[in-house]
């Protein structure tokens, strides 16, 4: 996958994409990120990105032009979009906006499949509207109000990376985790079997791969329940477990 990023603080990523997984993912070329300085599409000489808003009000917003020059740069700005979901093989452009669609993992698997993200990052009051006509998708990381897209940039990188084949070892672990199937994950216990009297749950020591899958599902069905209720009622359920959790 192809990621261009398009910031006027391209150094605020150097952390991020310069470990863990991110670095090893693209060490194998697994994902190839590029970072774009949006000042380096201005043309005055003081490489303003921003400017007054019409209309008066406070703040400054990111005038169009850099913006467009630079989402050229990253072939993403060939024709006005027409579809909040272009085909595979097509750019998505994104901004990340406090007003978008709110980050899930629904979301995450559906941007996974895309071959080149362009992540618009943006400060100040945000972008001049007229700048949503060359894009897909406006995403939130959540209801609060952050300074600069950076930050959501970087969660939408890392979450849609663990999904590219060969970024996580271990897929079934991906498979495993929480939200996948509705569910929260089960808890996870490692050595020693005793920690200050307090002992794993027999089960797991039992050597019996089915019963401990039955007991995980069945944590992982509690799990939900106790922590995310609102979760339960999308999640995928055997007719069995579904009349388990009416006696509960
Ligand atoms: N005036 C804007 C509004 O109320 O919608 C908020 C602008 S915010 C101070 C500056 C920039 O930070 C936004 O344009 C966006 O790029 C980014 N940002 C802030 N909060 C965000 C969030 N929850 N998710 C994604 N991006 C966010």
């Amino acid at each position: 996958m192809r990621i261009d990023i398009l910031t006027i603080f391209p150094e605020m990523f150097k952390g991020p994409l310069s470990e863990s997984l991110l670095e090893k993912a693209q060490d194998k070329k697994l994902v190839n990120i590029k970072i774009h300085n949006i000042r380096s599409f201005t043309s005055d000489k003081h490489k303003s990105v921003d400017d007054r808003p019409f209309g008066g009000g406070p703040g400054m917003v990111f005038k169009p032009e850099p913006i467009y020059k630079a989402l050229k740069h990253a072939g993403a700005a060939k024709n006005k979009c027409k579809s909040e979901w272009p085909p595979k093989n097509k750019p998505l452009v994104i901004h990340l906006s406090p007003q978008g669609k709110t980050l899930d993992q629904d979301l995450v698997l559906r941007l996974v499949k895309y071959k080149h993200i362009v992540l618009l990052c943006s400060h100040y009051e945000g972008i001049d509207e007229r700048v949503l006509n060359w894009v897909n998708q406006e995403i939130s990381i959540g209801d609060y109000v952050l300074t600069g897209g950076e930050i959501p940039a970087m969660v939408l990188i890392d979450s849609v990376a663990r999904f590219i084949p060969g970024v996580v070892k271990e897929r079934e672990s991906l498979e495993k985790d929480s939200f996948i199937g509705g569910l929260l994950d089960y808890p996870h216990y490692t050595r020693p079997a005793d920690f200050k009297g307090m002992s794993v749950p027999g089960i797991l020591l039992s050597g019996n791969h089915k019963k401990v899958e039955e007991w995980r599902r069945e944590q992982a069905i509690l799990n939900t329940l106790r922590k995310r209720p609102d979760l339960i009622k999308k999640a995928r359920l055997s007719k069995e477990e579904k009349r388990k959790l009416k006696n509960k």
